[in-house]
């Protein structure tokens, strides 16, 4: 290092989608200008960046998947599409003068903790920097998950995962093969169905679908909303709301979801006739336990004569043979991976080493673990957006990226109070009782009892993803932080440079 200069900011932000710009936001209005936003591709965007699929879409209402203090009256649809959802987040950068702290191509290759210095030591793609704080908002749908399937690498054809779409190479006339049946797949899939010449689909699970109540947002409603900013909120409001009062079916009364599942049932009815395919596409296990999708388009195009499903995963490939793991073969010309995300085991914990010498994923072996959503035990001035067991099953996660915001805020307060170098640690007996209330409510949640196997789960089976509560109730755990839960460290060793200063190291 000796001879690099290292820029210190007060505060290192990590990712720029929906959390990353929400912190950014969130820290301008504390007064907190000394930071940066670091992020590893070209462009602003996060999840609704990458993912440029044919059909993407979001299926929370774009009212509600909103930022509460950057409302946008013009959203054209119920459910906008990622085009319109990208757009506003580049407006979101603009509007809130965020652009002069982002750091594009900047991907963050490790962060440690100094122990005497009380900072952290940033190595990104765009030179090292220090940082009393960071927050990391890397968000959990942010790395593909590819199987490991045997003998992929002998496949002649073209290969890509839903959240890499390959937008120069043509569908049209070729055999694609579609793996998965999660919330990208079932959008793909009637997207793509009438330029290929013949799709496959290899579903593992069958997901339980709901009709779509999506429409076109009129020119009439988008006046209103722009003249009349009330009736924007209360749109906002109302479909919060109805989203509070469903909770508790997923999180304590599971048997009351049984409607939704006649309800989901009559429409699969409705599009396949042929009895075979609709007992194939029938789930065996209690809606709510996955994601509930929602679609009008999926079943319908699941039902035209040149879409196959295989009722397999796919299991091996043998040249341009897919073989499934029910031994059907198919022959493809393209493969496309609808097959998630790394969510239980964040890449960016790997990158990520502690006080304590350990990084966040060895830390998080048995289970990822943290401070109401937020701070790990041995993680001085490091949180994180949509941390451990923040996730939702049935509302709009930007309700909870704003309160871990709240928190965040807080914390910065708490760290001016105790005055300049001081940091907090969270305690590890306090990680543990938070830890286990969350996992003795979610024994009753539909997501641990449903009988499925979800991404919410990770390889131990612990539910270490979803929140097994309101939005509100997030809100009101998040809206201070508790100093008795933090070990306050003392700047004793603490170099003596300000915040934004160059440092010579
Ligand atoms: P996902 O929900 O994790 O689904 C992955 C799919 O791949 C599952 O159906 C899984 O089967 C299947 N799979 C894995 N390995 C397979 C194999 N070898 N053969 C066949 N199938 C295999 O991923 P996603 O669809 O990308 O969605 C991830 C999350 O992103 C969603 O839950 C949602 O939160 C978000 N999202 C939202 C929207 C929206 O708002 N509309 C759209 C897209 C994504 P199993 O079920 O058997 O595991």
């Amino acid at each position: 290092m000796a001879g690099r200069e290292r820029r210190h900011v007060r505060v290192a932000v990590i990712g720029s989608g929906f959390g990353g710009l929400g912190a950014a936001v969130r820290l301008r209005r504390e007064g907190i200008t000394d930071f940066v936003v670091l992020e590893r591709a070209g462009a602003v965007g996060g999840t609704w960046r990458d993912n440029s699929y044919p059909g993407c879409a979001c299926d929370v209402p774009s009212h509600l998947y909103s930022f509460s203090f950057a409302p946008n009256p013009q959203w054209p649809r119920n459910f906008s599409g990622q085009r319109h959802i990208r757009a506003y987040l580049e407006g979101v950068t603009d509007t809130f003068g965020l652009r002069p702290h982002l750091r594009l191509n900047a991907e963050v290759r490790s962060l440690r903790w100094n122990t005497t210095g009380l900072y952290w030591e940033i190595e990104t793609a765009d030179g090292p920097l220090t940082a009393d704080v960071v927050v990391s908002a890397t968000g959990p749908l942010s790395d593909p998950k590819l199987p490991d399937v045997p003998g992929l690498d002998t496949f002649p054809g073209k290969v890509f995962h839903s959240a890499r779409w390959d937008h120069d190479f043509d569908l049209r006339g070729r055999r694609v093969a579609m793996i998965g049946t999660g919330a990208s797949a079932i959008q793909i899939v009637p997207a793509i169905a009438p330029e290929v010449e013949r799709l496959t689909l290899f579903q593992r699970t069958p997901p339980w679908v709901l009709p779509r109540a999506d429409r076109r947002i009129t020119a009439a409603e988008q006046w209103l909303h722009t003249k009349v900013p009330a009736t924007r909120a209360a749109r906002r409001g109302l479909l919060w709301g109805i989203r509070e009062m469903q909770v508790s079916a997923f999180t304590k009364r599971p048997e009351r979801l049984g409607m939704l599942e006649m309800l989901a049932k009559n429409h699969l009815r409705k599009a396949i006739k042929d009895p075979g395919l609709r007992a194939a596409l029938t789930p065996d296990y209690r809606i709510g336990c996955k994601r509930i999708l929602l679609s009008n388009t999926y079943y319908p195009a699941l039902a035209r004569p040149h879409v196959d499903l295989v009722p397999a995963g796919l299991k091996e490939v043998r040249g341009s043979t897919l073989v499934a793991a029910d031994g059907s073969e198919t022959e493809a010309d393209a493969i496309v991976f609808g097959t998630g995300f790394h969510v239980t085991d964040l890449p960016i914990a790997q990158r990520v080493t502690g006080a304590n010498g350990t990084t966040l994923a060895e830390e998080w072996k048995d289970g990822m673990a943290a401070l109401r959503g937020s701070t790990a035990a041995g993680f001085p001035n490091f949180l994180t957006v949509i941390g451990p067991n923040t996730g939702l099953g049935n509302s709009s996660m930007i309700l909870m990226i704003e309160a871990q915001l709240n928190y965040l805020a807080d914390y910065m307060r708490q760290l001016d109070l105790l005055g300049g170098g001081f940091a907090l640690s969270a305690r590890q007996s306090a990680v543990d009782e938070w830890t286990r209330k969350i996992q003795r409510r979610m024994e009753r949640t539909v997501w641990n009892t449903g009988g499925c196997d979800s991404w919410y789960l990770d390889a131990n089976g612990r539910n270490t993803t979803a929140w097994p509560g309101t939005t509100a109730e997030f809100q009101r755990v998040t809206r201070r932080v508790d100093l008795a839960e933090y070990e306050v460290l003392r700047p004793a060793d603490r170099r003596s440079a300000g915040a934004g200063t160059e440092v010579a190291v």
